[in-house]
């Protein structure tokens, strides 16, 4: 199988067994925007409550937020997401394709490069010289591009019952205006109503740090983690859930004393990707990369990014970066608020006295969930060949899911659907369910489907209850990865699948 063909594999399945449908498709579908399915919901869940209990549940330092997508615009204001956050668009005069100048394929400057017109499908070929740029389109290959502009990732929208067209028409229709003035005047008019759709979910987390560190007490060094959407009016998405416009977070801002960031950057990058390989197959699929000097923000003055190897090459899935002062520093001076900690317990450096003010440094592991689910569902799938009962070739196809990670825990299926192995089957189901996992019951199809069914969505275990279970109280446990089946009491059943599932 082709590392491109997984990805077609994985897209299929998706699509087939519940997991990720495209949004709005009896409409014709609302290009990269998804909705996660009822196998997808619960693997994304089962990723976000287990980042979860390893960020908060499982610390002392560490505390949750669950805040508003909207938030005033002076936030974005301040963090500079209004003026910076910008990919560089290019279009190709040539196939028109739109592209980031900053992800477009690399050429010689003053080299020859050759394409054909109109694009792909086009007619004739022709060639062309690269501009000092320095790349060309990734769809035609040719050099004959638009200048870069900056385009702002940010959705804008507008808040409360205004119509920021209705009094742009009032005021351009008195004035005889250029251009560049109606422009402007429709910025002002859009401007005063204007509200963002979070681009990241960390801004919040800089905004509340006083009412968390006061409301909780918490002492420098301590955490903020949140789970949420985020929204990003992407240029090009790609990939299906890798890069959507709208996608799901996991991010923590980590305040430490100045001077301590080097060491808490340690510690997370390698908490991090230690956390990953945890739920992982195959844990050498993730590796950390340390920025390049020039690849950092500019506020930033370290940063990792946990790539993973993905059919098309190594890419990131999260980012680790050690933020300096700056986010706090820029929100204390646009609000006008001191968002500053102070340690009784530490000495001025400055001045040597007792009790120390300071801005605390920032270490943000942020991670995409959307995206991490893509990761386990290619590490996960699973191609077997093998012969069935006739003697034929056929290939099982089975997601090996970390048992935590998986949608189903175990399915309890009735052999035949009379002879009080339902009602058995039931009860059986009843007793997960009072344990709090997502095991179900299943009657649909033959057994043999009905395996196929649970190999293929990732379900680890299957519970078979037959003629004999009520005779015996004895069921078959079947195993998703090696297909062993054994004949246990239920009780035993029912333990060895919580204890596999919990452990
Ligand atoms: P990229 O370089 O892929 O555009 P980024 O460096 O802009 O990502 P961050 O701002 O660091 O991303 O966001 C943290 C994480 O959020 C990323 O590592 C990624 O997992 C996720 N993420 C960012 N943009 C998207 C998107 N458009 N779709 C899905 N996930 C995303």
């Amino acid at each position: 199988m082709s590392e491109l063909d997984l990805m077609t594999k994985i897209v299929s399945l998706c699509k087939r067994r519940g997991f990720i449908f495209q949004s709005s498709e009896i409409y014709g579908g609302l290009k990269s925007c998804y909705d996660y399915g009822p196998l997808g919901v619960e693997l994304k869940k089962n990723i976000a409550s287990e980042w979860w209990r390893a960020m908060v549940y499982e610390r002392e330092d560490i505390v949750g937020l669950d805040a508003s997508i909207m938030m005033h615009s002076d936030v974005w204001r301040a963090s500079g997401h209004l003026s910076g956050f910008n990919d560089p668009l290019v279009d190709c005069l040539n196939c028109k394709e739109r592209f980031r100048a900053d992800k477009a394929p690399k050429a010689e400057p003053g080299s020859e490069v050759e394409f054909i017109v109109g694009g792909k499908s086009g007619g004739k070929k022709a060639t062309g010289v690269v501009e000092p740029c320095g790349y060309v389109c990734p769809n035609c290959g040719s050099a004959s591009l638009s200048d870069e502009r900056q385009f702002n990732l940010m959705f804008r929208t507008s808040y409360g019952p205004i119509d920021p067209l209705g009094s742009f028409v009032n005021k351009i229709s008195e004035k005889d205006l250029s251009p560049d003035e109606i422009r402007a005047e429709l910025e002002r008019c859009i401007q005063s109503s204007a509200v963002y759709l979070r681009p990241e979910t960390a801004q919040a987390m800089f905004v509340q740090f006083l009412n968390i560190q006061q409301t909780t007490s918490m002492k420098v060094p301590f955490g903020i983690a949140q789970i949420g959407k985020s929204f990003r009016n992407e240029i090009i998405t790609e990939h299906f859930v890798f890069r959507s416009c709208e996608f799901e977070q996991m991010e923590m801002e980590f305040f430490c004393e100045p001077g301590t960031q080097n060491e808490w950057l340690d510690y997370w990058r390698q908490a991090r990707i230690e956390w990953y390989q945890k739920y992982a197959n195959e844990p050498e699929k993730f590796k950390l990369r340390q920025h390049d000097k020039d690849e950092l923000a500019h506020y930033s003055d370290d940063c990792y990014d946990i790539e993973y190897l993905y059919p098309w090459g190594w890419d990131e899935l999260e980012g680790i970066a050690s933020r300096t002062d700056y986010d706090l520093s820029k929100h204390a001076e646009s609000s006008g608020v001191k968002l500053s900690y102070f340690d009784q317990q530490k000495k001025d450096p400055k001045t040597g006295k007792n009790g120390w003010r300071y801005v605390p440094y920032v270490i943000e592991p942020a991670a995409g969930l959307t995206r991490a689910v893509l990761c386990y569902l290619l590490d996960a799938y699973c191609e077997e060949k093998g012969t069935d009962a006739k003697g034929q070739e056929k290939t099982r196809v089975f997601l090996k899911l970390h048992p935590k990670l998986a949608p189903i825990k175990a399915a309890v299926l009735p052999l035949v659907k009379k002879d009080g192995q339902p009602e058995r089957a039931r009860e059986i189901v009843k007793k997960f369910q009072i344990e709090g996992l997502n095991v179900r019951y299943d009657e649909t199809q033959s057994i043999g489907k009905r395996y196929a069914k649970h190999d293929e969505i990732g379900t680890p275990f299957c519970i078979t209850v037959d003629n004999d279970s009520l005779a015996d109280g004895t069921v078959t446990l079947r195993d998703r990865d090696t297909c062993d089946q054994k004949r246990i009491s239920v009780d035993e059943a029912i333990a060895s699948v919580i204890k596999l599932v919990r452990s």
